[in-house]
């Protein structure tokens, strides 16, 4: 991934078949490092090798510790996560959601590691009190458990469209916008009734603002804007 480097981090997994699934996961979003802290089900497994498919190669480059401490250490942020989230005086489990951490906290790091309970029984208390946020899924509150490799898989997915955004246009500075606005602004003055004005005004920085526009949209608009505003200024004088 680009820019934040991300560590898989399984702890305790029990099951050879969603290590298997998790180390394709691992491949498909290209995880950089997989690490397992006291695993039950081995990599050498070749239940999980077969449900790895073409990730395989992941199982092979996963990096087995005692603890979670050792898993950790170095990252820029480590994160915990779970089904479970807290009450209000529950501190310890409260979370922020995969998207908003994906697309708001991740990008700010070098360096992450996701962590990921048992299936059994998730993180200990203790487990989640060593990472620095905990990040849960939304999902059914009635039952928002999910398995474990489909909830690596679907913030791995949230991860991956926000470290990868690809960027299909570049954006116009806000230089451009300001000066197309400072162009338009005395067409409305001139243009729209009093009582009106601030409001029209207003629609024109929101547009402008929201829009997302190419330099070359922007460079377009700045000349028309120039034209109008040529255009109001001879008939005023007439
Ligand atoms: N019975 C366990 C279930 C663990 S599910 C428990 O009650 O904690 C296995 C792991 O999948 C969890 O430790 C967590 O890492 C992940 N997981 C499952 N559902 C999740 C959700 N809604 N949000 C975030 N992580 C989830």
């Amino acid at each position: 991934m680009q820019g934040t480097r991300i560590r898989l981090i399984i702890v305790g997994i029990e099951g050879e078949i969603n290590l298997g699934f998790i180390a394709r996961l691992a491949a498909n979003f290209r995880v950089d490092e997989f690490y397992l802290v006291s695993p039950r089900a081995l990599p050498s497994s070749p239940e999980a090798r077969r449900f790895a498919a073409n990730g395989a190669y992941m199982l092979d480059k996963a990096i087995i510790v005692n603890e979670l401490d050792e898993a950790i250490k170095g990252i820029g942020l480590s994160a915990c996560t779970s089904a479970k989230i807290g009450q209000k005086g529950d501190v310890v489990r409260h979370a922020v959601s995969a998207r908003e951490f994906a697309e708001q906290i991740a990008p700010r790091y070098s360096s992450i590691g996701l962590v990921f309970g048992r299936e059994s029984v998730g993180l200990t208390r203790e487990e989640l009190a060593k990472c620095d946020l905990l990040v849960h899924i939304p999902a059914n509150p009635d039952y928002p458990v999910l398995n474990l490799s489909h909830a690596v898989g679907i913030i791995l997915y949230e991860l991956w469209q926000s470290l990868n955004k690809p960027q299909l246009y570049e954006k116009a500075p806000e230089k451009q916008l300001r000066y197309i606005y400072e162009k338009l602004e005395p067409v409305i003055d001139s243009l729209v009734d009093k009582e009106r004005v601030s409001q029209v005004k207003a629609a024109l920085k929101h547009l402008l603002w929201k829009s997302g526009i190419t330099p070359g949209e922007a460079s377009l608009l700045y000349y028309l804007a120039k034209k109008l505003k040529r255009v109001i200024e001879e008939c005023e004088k007439q």
